[in-house]
């Protein structure tokens, strides 16, 4: 019998989690927290993220128990595991009989759901994730009768009321400027930059991560991802040294280069700090504030601390607003009628295409790819090629090791398809291989040329871009920041664009007959083992 059951979920490891507000040892109350399968298999994860959040979870809990808090932990081995949290916090209440279970809103709407149905019965207190800057009915404040919902306006309001970067009358911005995108768009130059980017601090597992990792590559060995390398931070002391050596080493750099792609450079002077955010070991508050005064002691130029405290107190926060403004509706969006199969290169990295083997090898080795990797490489690639969103969506959740539902879902559904039809961009990112050859070095190393549209050699990218603007005339031929582009497909011969449209065509043919239509989670030598539990 316990007072109280406090849910701890597996992207939940902070000590100032409302779930455990007035948590102390020797009180008539137990902490659950629990390794599901399903978690691991409802997409087949990658055995990086899953090594990463069991192991994160098990040190957590140690913390906890070494509090003196009484902490029952289900470990994924355990025999009498059902598989699904809403079935682990079902036996826990059969267990413990409690009066009372307490939760903090989870990062998954289907998670949320299932745990409240199996507290059905039980007084169930949610309480709000106070680690986010923006709540969800903040956000549904902010986000109420506006016509359109625009980050911009929504990061300006969240410096103003955090007073982040903001000049000392509190409403205007330090510099003057909120935004600093225009000097943040340079392509890498090792020579300007002063060398290569340092390599990011890693964290080689302890005792604790080599017992989880050789659980999981025993039971998820199908699954993608290379637990062989597996650096990342597993415990609040490694996430916070992440950080330091992010904004000591990377930081001063991070707005020149943000946007660019280099070969061999997979990390370039990103934070690489996504994973350790959305397991709760770093809090963004602390992240931005840690930027912030980065800068006021001069270590880092304003236009590099912007970008990176807009990414953060901006993006990160609004993708959430959305996900909660927009969910369940928002996981079926589907406004440019996408149909075809995620191409099978998604799952074995085999292509080509250089700057897609790069990314693509890389994701499913690391588990990371930085954000243009995601959005303008794989993603676009995604939506010119017409992929399903619901399968693309599936294969981030996958993949990354940062992947958290509430996170994934609207850059992928808003960011990277434009499969809301506009709700969170006021664009498609969709680009030809201009962008690809303007901010990367791969092209120089491809089989492809960037600059040809059409004939042998010729860049997918670019008679996927044509064909999509064409397919997509009625739906976004009206949008004034495509005009320029619609204007210049009028201008070209009819027989141009039907070079292009048979291109395009011969193309996604080729695609389909080396296995893209194989269906997601199916294809030869892809995850299969769908079976089981998922982890909290
Ligand atoms: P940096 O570039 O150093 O940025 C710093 C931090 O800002 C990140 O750690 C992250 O917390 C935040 N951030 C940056 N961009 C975004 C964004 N667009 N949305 C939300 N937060 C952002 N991020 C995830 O954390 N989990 C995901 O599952 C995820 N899926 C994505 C899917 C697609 C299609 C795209 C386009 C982006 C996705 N992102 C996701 C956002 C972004 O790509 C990653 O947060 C970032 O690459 C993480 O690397 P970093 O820590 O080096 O980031
Ligand atoms: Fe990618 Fe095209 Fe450049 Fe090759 S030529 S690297 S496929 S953009």
């Amino acid at each position: 019998m316990a007072g109280t059951l406090r849910l701890v979920l597996g992207d939940q490891l902070t000590r100032g989690l409302t779930a455990l507000d007035g948590a102390v040892p020797g009180a008539d109350e137990v902490v659950l927290m629990a390794e599901v399968a399903e978690e691991a298999t409802h997409v087949p994860s990658s055995r990086v993220r899953i090594a990463l959040f069991l192991s994160a979870m098990r040190h957590f809990a140690g913390d906890l128990a070494a509090e003196g808090l009484a902490v029952d932990y289900v470990a994924l081995d355990d025999p009498a595991n059902t598989g699904s949290l809403a079935g682990e916090l079902a036996r826990a209440i059969a267990r413990h009989a409690p009066r009372r279970v307490v939760m903090t809103e989870a990062g998954d709407w289907r998670v949320e759901q299932a745990l409240i149905r199996a507290a059905a019965g039980v007084d169930l207190d949610i309480r709000p994730d106070t680690r986010f800057l923006c709540s969800r009915n903040d956000f549904r404040d902010w986000a109420g009768g506006r016509r359109q919902l625009r980050m911009e306006h929504f990061y300006r309001m969240m410096r103003r009321r955090t007073g982040l970067l903001m000049a000392e009358d509190g409403d205007s911005p330090a510099g003057d400027r909120w935004n600093f995108d225009a000097e943040n768009r340079k392509p890498f130059d090792a020579t300007a930059a002063g060398g290569r980017p340092p390599a990011p601090a890693g964290f080689p597992p302890d005792d604790v991560t080599r017992a989880v990792i050789g659980l999981v590559d025993a039971r998820f060995g199908a699954h993608v991802g290379d637990t062989a390398g597996f650096d990342w931070p597993v415990t609040r002391a490694d996430a916070l040294m992440a950080l330091e050596d992010f904004i000591t080493r990377r930081l001063a750099r991070f707005g020149d280069y943000q946007d660019a792609m280099a070969a061999g450079e997979e990390v370039l002077f990103h934070a690489r700090i996504s994973p350790a955010l959305n397991l709760g070991l770093l809090e963004p508050l602390e992240v931005c504030r840690r930027a912030e005064t980065a800068w006021a002691e001069g270590r880092a130029p304003l236009a590099a601390v912007e970008g990176f405290i807009r990414q953060i107190l901006g993006w990160r926060e609004y993708v959430r607003g959305i996900y909660w403004l927009e969910m369940p509706g928002y996981a079926a969006t589907n406004a440019l009628d996408a149909h075809r199969p995620l191409p099978w290169m998604y799952w074995s990295g085999e292509t080509d295409m250089a700057c897609m083997a790069a990314a693509l090898s890389q994701t499913l080795r690391t588990g990371y790819a930085h954000h243009i990797q995601r959005l303008m490489v794989t993603g676009n690639f995604a939506l010119l090629t017409g992929a399903r969103p619901g399968e693309v969506a599936a294969w981030y959740l996958a993949v990354y090791a940062d992947a958290v539902d509430w996170v994934e879902l609207p850059n992928v559904q808003g960011m990277a398809l434009h499969a809301d039809g506009g709700r969170m961009a006021s664009k498609p990112y969709a680009a030809g291989a201009g962008y690809i050859s303007r901010m990367s070095d791969h092209c120089s190393g491809c089989r492809y040329d960037p600059k040809r549209p059409t004939g042998d050699g010729a860049c997918p990218f670019n008679a996927l871009y044509w064909d999509f603007l064409i397919r997509n005339r009625r739906r976004l031929g009206g949008n004034p920041r495509l005009a320029l582009a619609y204007r210049s497909l009028d201008r070209m011969a009819p027989a141009r664009v039907a070079a292009l449209g048979r291109q395009a065509a011969d193309f996604l043919a080729h695609l389909d007959r080396h296995g893209s239509d194989r269906g997601f989670g199916r294809p030869t030598g892809a995850p299969t083992d769908t079976t089981g539990d998922l982890f909290a």
